[in-house]
């Protein structure tokens, strides 16, 4: 049995059963509303999975509905906590399956990863660092009426500047020149706020970061027991985006990047807290906790 929950806690959820077709998704919109290089969902039974706290807000079924449904496309969907963004499972009404972001699991769930796919969309800065089949969209097996849905890329209106955005396109920034830092950080916190294997975070200097639109979006998390943990996030989309660290540094998810940010990951840190199922990319110094 696996337990999970979102940053806050306000809601969590048991798994009881088997979780099957652990796959990793590059795809744009997976990588905005995470925040992160890419998504992770493992597929569980309906009999197998129960909301201990604050689900049923998705499907209008009931219970305390803390969980917020996006309609991302036609078909697609992405559920958050309404108080602090992270992702959460959804278990579409008569679905034949729950979908769990594999971040918000707390325990190891026994199954590994089986696939990439969307790889065809994959962020500049992101190296895939296991062996497993990738897939440039789809795998086969979804069929071929399955469709790709990706979000145009935005691009910053300030020429030279990196730009980027939520998944609905109403928070928007940009800033100027490199990055002071980037990268992965593997604990637990990142984790569940996320609802990915890892947080891969851009730092940029408070006085070269723009907003340009949708700031009022943004609800702000706060960690009550945390000296700085937080999420930033889109009310509308549940979109991980930017957040003032402290005086000096705005910390970017780097998921939700429409350009190139020149930089890539420097370092993974908290790698002892990293997900049993998560690969690590050797060739970056690693901190078992926070670098010194
Ligand atoms: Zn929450
Ligand atoms: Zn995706
Ligand atoms: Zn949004």
């Amino acid at each position: 049995m696996s337990n999970g929950s979102c940053l806050c806690g306000d809601v969590a959820f048991e798994i009881t059963g088997p979780v099957e077709q652990m796959g990793h998704c590059h795809c744009s919109m997976c990588r905005k509303f995470h925040g992160s290089a890419f998504a992770t969902f493992g597929v569980v039974a309906p009999s197998d999975f129960r909301w201990l706290r604050g689900g049923g807000g998705e499907s209008g079924e009931g219970g305390e509905g803390k969980v917020v449904h996006y309609p991302s496309s036609a078909s697609g969907w992405r559920n958050f906590c309404g108080r602090c963004g992270a992702a959460t499972p959804g278990l579409p009404p008569n679905g034949p399956f729950a979908l769990v972001p594999m971040g918000a699991v707390a325990e190891d769930p026994g199954s590994r990863p089986v696939l990439h796919f969307f790889v065809g969309s994959k962020a500049p800065w992101h190296s895939i660092v296991d062996d497993l089949p990738q897939h440039d969209a789809w795998p086969p097996e979804f069929g071929d009426d399955a469709v790709a849905v990706e979000r145009p890329v935005r691009t910053a209106a300030t020429p030279g500047a990196t730009g980027g955005s939520c998944l609905c396109g109403a928070v928007t920034f940009e800033y100027d020149g490199q990055p002071e830092r980037m990268l992965n950080c593997h604990c637990s916190r990142c984790r569940r706020a996320m609802g990915a294997a890892y947080a891969t975070m851009v730092m940029v200097r408070h006085d070269v970061f723009r907003w340009l639109s949708g700031q009022e979006q943004i609800v702000n998390y706060k960690m009550p027991e945390a000296k700085v943990k937080g999420t930033a996030f889109c009310r509308t989309c549940g979109s991980q985006v930017p957040r003032r660290r402290d005086e000096s540094a705005m910390q970017i998810p780097a998921g939700c990047l429409d350009d190139d940010p020149g930089a890539r990951p420097s370092l993974n840190i908290f790698t002892d807290s990293k997900a049993a199922w998560s690969a690590l990319d050797a060739n970056l110094p690693g901190f078992p906790d926070a670098p010194g």
